[in-house]
């Protein structure tokens, strides 16, 4: 039998699609002993941690959660319970996530139909709004911000139209919630999730959803029951809600890492935090623009969070993030589907939104490249 040696992970900066560098604090909180998941004090946490979901989403929404499980099974949730065999569901296809909506919708049921739009390009009102008149839906699904991509997509015109056609709005803001604006209430979005391991600055294993009163009235009129029995939010929300009745174990100790991560958000403020994720995505394009490096979305619709970065003719992009990796403990991502071998991925979010991580950045490419 092996013997293994102790734990031994070197640390690195984590400046890819996800995950984001862990603030020692919220690190602290997951090492604390877990209690059980119907332990008052841990009844408490689960307020408070829906208080700051709230908070964060810029909702009143009540069903407001974390989902255990990463952001897909937040997407997973809102397939599976705002589906029923038959819905027409209208999807902005315009990257990697977008077409797993397509393949997690069509498994539940759903008559798909897909908007297309090149990738690292978003949806116009005008055209949601076409293709609304032309077949209804009930349901159209956007992804807010595009991590394969680069690409931010508007969604505050675009839900009151959705609504006009008598439509549900589901929006993917896995890598936009805590990093740049997400107005749940504002905008009006029925349905949304996110990871906690992108923006939000805990590691990866929760997923934030919210729900808004039109969504919930859906829930209710179903004439099937949910098909996924983890993801039920019929009976998830009686565990989350006053009820406490038991469903599932909660991932404790990942709730007491998000309180924290939340917590922090609170103390930055909301404003603060989104300034300085787009400051410093500022300092990143403007030093790649000077060594002469394009970048792959249109500025107006550039994400501060995630940079596609078009890597130069002639360099071996996969040999580059290796050497980023082995030489300077710098993790960024390579192109996925249709800019595989395109673009290189930097994501600045949470703790990873700093000055010193683009300046590392820049000087390591300068660097590698020689430029
Ligand atoms: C990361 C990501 C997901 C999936 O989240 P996981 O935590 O990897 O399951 C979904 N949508 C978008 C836009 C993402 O960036």
């Amino acid at each position: 039998m092996t013997t293994y040696g102790d734990l031994s992970i070197v640390p690195r900066t984590l400046l890819g699609p996800g995950p984001s560098d862990v603030h020692p604090r919220v690190l602290q909180a997951l090492a604390y002993p877990p209690v059980g998941h119907l332990d008052p004090q841990f009844l408490n946490l689960m307020n408070e941690v829906q208080e700051l979901l709230r908070f964060v989403f810029q909702t009143e929404n009540s069903l407001t959660i974390p989902v255990s499980g990463t952001g897909t099974a937040g997407m997973e949730a809102a397939f599976a319970n705002f589906v029923e065999p038959g819905d027409s569901v209208l999807i902005g296809v315009n990257g990697y996530f977008s077409e797993r909506m397509v393949d997690m919708a069509g498994r539940y049921g759903a008559v798909v139909r897909r908007l297309e739009r090149p990738w690292g390009e978003v949806f116009t009102p005008e055209e949601i709004e076409d293709a609304l008149r032309a077949q209804p839906a009930k349901l159209v699904a956007l992804v807010h911000a595009e991590t394969s991509t680069g690409a931010l997509q508007p969604l505050a015109e675009i839900a009151g139209i959705v609504h006009r056609y008598g439509s549900l709005l589901l929006a993917d803001c896995v890598t936009s919630l805590g990093g740049l604006p997400v107005q749940i209430d504002a905008w009006d979005v029925d349905i949304a999730y996110s990871g906690t391991q992108k923006c939000i600055g805990a590691p990866p294993g929760l997923a934030p959803l919210t729900i808004g009163p039109r969504a919930r009235e859906a829930l209710e009129k179903r004439t099937t029951k949910v098909p996924n029995w983890y993801l039920d939010l019929t009976t998830v929300a009686q565990y989350w809600g006053a009820a406490r009745t038991y469903h599932h174990t909660a991932p404790i100790n990942m709730n007491y890492a998000l309180r924290e991560a939340l917590r922090m958000i609170q103390e930055e403020g909301l404003e603060a935090r989104f300034a300085r994720h787009q400051a410093h995505a500022e300092l990143l394009w403007a030093g790649l623009e000077e060594m002469d490096i394009g970048l792959h979305v249109e500025p107006q619709y550039r994400l501060p969070t995630l940079t596609t970065v078009r890597v130069p003719a002639g360099v071996d992009e996969m040999a580059v993030r290796k050497t980023l990796l082995e030489r300077y403990n710098v993790e960024i991502g390579g192109g996925l589907g249709a800019l595989k071998g395109q673009v290189w991925r930097v994501g600045l979010m949470g703790y990873s939104s700093q000055q010193k991580n683009v300046t590392l950045l820049l000087a390591a490419l300068r660097e590698i490249l020689g430029r």
